[in-house]
């Protein structure tokens, strides 16, 4: 991990979690890491727990983000939630996850929107890309990567937060994580399509995250490379002591 950027342990929870668990899971992890002092850690419950989840982590080092949010600030959308509901409830928002490029059919010019919206509502995007198995088996994911980046990221203003996350599709809850060499080589196109796009000082200090089956076995691995600045944490998310041991794992006062 970089020196000058603060590294982010982010967790999705996905579609898991009653309110109760949520509840319960938020406790778990307050108690084992409110304080971190050198990893900022983000909790993204489902939608419907945003509220308890926000009251539980409250006056403590942890962030909270959504999973998902659409374009539009208000309107007609059945069962959505807008970036204007969001913003104030909490600090962050996932934009363009795998699951919903893939099962729901958000593509680039979507993704983007969102990206808009999220940061005209005060909200930090983590804008999600990564290849799926078939494009890295065909030698295409730099182009991948770099247009999921480029089309993300279009006509954002260089000085805007916020956070990408290289997922590679097939590393994702298969237990199968990226090598940390490739994490590495891909997140350095990332970071260089970032520069091409919003100037070099936008991308020095971007923070770009690995995601796809970060477990505490090998989040340090990850964090080895100076490209990388964090993790999107799915299953292991769900687990406190799984959770707190990733986070122990990227904290470099426990990192010898
Ligand atoms: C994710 O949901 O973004 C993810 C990376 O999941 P997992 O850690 O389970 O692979």
């Amino acid at each position: 991990m970089s020196p000058t950027r603060v590294p982010l342990i982010a967790g999705n929870w996905k579609m898991n979690t009653t309110i109760a668990e949520a509840r319960a899971l938020a406790r778990a992890l307050v108690s084992d890491l409110d304080g971190v002092a050198d990893v900022e850690v983000l909790l993204c419950p489902p939608f419907v727990s945003l509220t308890t989840v926000g009251g539980e982590i409250s006056g403590t080092s942890l962030k909270l983000g959504a999973q998902n949010l659409h374009p539009e600030s208000k309107g007609a959308f059945t069962g959505e939630v807008s970036p204007a509901m969001l913003s104030g409830l909490c600090d962050y928002v996932i934009v363009g996850h795998s699951e919903r490029r893939t099962l729901f059919g958000e593509d680039d010019s979507l993704v983007n929107r969102k990206v808009h919206a999220a940061l005209v509502h005060g909200l930090v995007p983590i804008l999600c890309v990564g290849e799926t198995l078939a494009q890295r088996e065909a030698g295409a994911t730099d182009e991948v990567l770099a247009r999921q980046t480029a089309l993300g990221l279009d006509a954002v203003p260089p000085d805007a937060d916020f956070v990408v996350a290289y997922e590679p599709v097939w590393a994702i809850g298969t237990g199968k994580a990226a090598s940390a060499p490739d994490a590495h080589q891909a997140i350095s196109l990332v970071r260089r399509t970032v520069s091409q796009q919003l100037g070099v000082k936008t991308a020095e200090r971007t923070r770009v995250l690995y995601g796809g089956s970060v477990k505490s076995s090998n989040i340090r691995d990850f964090l080895a490379s100076a490209e990388i600045d964090g993790a999107l944490v799915g299953g292991a998310s769900l687990d406190p002591e799984d959770f707190s041991d990733i986070v122990a794992g990227a904290s470099r006062s426990s990192s010898g």
